[in-house]
């Protein structure tokens, strides 16, 4: 069996202006992380359906965006958060992607799959474009497999440094949807707190003390957050993979290292391992240091790879 890798060029004509940490090279060295990785099963990341993107936003939201893409140059649509000619294209195929990853890891056509798209999703709200993220990418997902697959457990885990208060404000209210977010705190967007719990106790937050390192996060996981998916028994587990929380990424102050980047996946793989048959899409959200962002994903594959064999 295998892993499939979803990406896609058009994701590179999602261009930021000079400077913006969430660049067009953050996918090129991916790219070249993952080249010479044997055994991938790699495909075209496709458009989404509208009807995907309205499973979590709006109508007037989607018509706001399509109207906002510019024809040349820039339209910043908050200070972070920017779009190219290129950039609707891209985030479309970001949505497409993870809808066709749970596509494929609920046929049983692949074990497990990462989608390595941009521009990423976690904050982005119902109806505001938030932190370099236009549409809720893996929200839309999980929400896909419930309606269209029809789960009633699914289980998302965003490890990336930022809280994902785009996923929690989209999945609020969805009882058949269990949210986790560990991130640090105090950090930009401020929001992820432990009372943050959802409409019906859906969503669980853990804030990361700033420079605490991997012992921390492995002793909050273990503890708290592995625990209560063993309860759960999700039928399939959802990954927002950022890799911000690394010692040398320049937006926050978390000292992981990428063994414990590796040590998460296999965890959480274990866990899909025992619920769901080792069904999870893992998707990209932030990592901001090139090098870092690079190796940490590609020890997150391979892990993924050596689980689906
Ligand atoms: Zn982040």
């Amino acid at each position: 069996m295998t892993t499939a890798l979803y990406t896609h060029p058009d994701c590179l004509d999602h261009v930021t202006p000079a400077g913006h940490p969430e660049q067009v090279a953050r996918l090129k060295y991916i790219e070249a992380a993952l080249r010479d990785v044997s055994g991938l099963d790699r495909r075209d990341a496709p458009d989404c359906d509208d009807d995907d993107i309205l499973l979590c936003h709006p109508s007037d939201y989607l018509d706001m965006l399509t109207a906002a893409a510019p024809t040349s140059g820039w339209r910043s649509l908050d200070g972070d958060t920017h779009m190219s000619p290129g950039t609707l294209r891209a985030a479309r195929r970001a949505v497409g992607a993870n809808v066709a990853a749970v596509d494929a890891v609920m046929s049983g056509e692949v074990d497990n799959a990462f989608v390595a798209c941009r521009p990423p999703g976690h904050h982005a709200e119902q109806s505001t474009p938030m932190g370099f993220c236009l549409f809720g990418n893996l929200a839309i997902a999980a929400k896909h497999a419930l309606e269209r697959h029809g789960l009633s457990r699914v289980t998302i885990v965003d490890f990336d440094v930022h809280h994902g208060n785009g996923t929690q404000a989209l999945l609020w209210n969805e009882r058949r949807i269990q949210f986790f977010s560990s991130h640090q705190s105090p950090l930009w967007p401020g929001s992820g707190h432990p009372n943050e719990t959802g409409g019906h106790n859906n969503i669980w937050n853990y804030p990361l003390e700033p420079h605490s390192g991997g012992q921390e996060m492995r002793q909050v996981y273990e503890a708290e957050i592995f625990p209560a998916i063993d309860r759960y028994q999700p039928e399939l587990i959802l990954v927002s993979a950022g890799f911000d929380a690394h010692a040398v990424d320049p937006l926050a102050n978390l000292n992981w290292q990428t063994d414990d980047f590796a040590w998460l996946t296999e965890r959480i793989c274990d866990l899909a391992s025992v619920h769901c048959g080792g069904r999870l899409v893992s998707t990209l959200e932030g990592g901001y240091d090139l090098r870092a962002l690079a190796d940490s994903v590609a020890a997150h594959v391979t892990i993924l790879m050596e689980r689906s064999a």
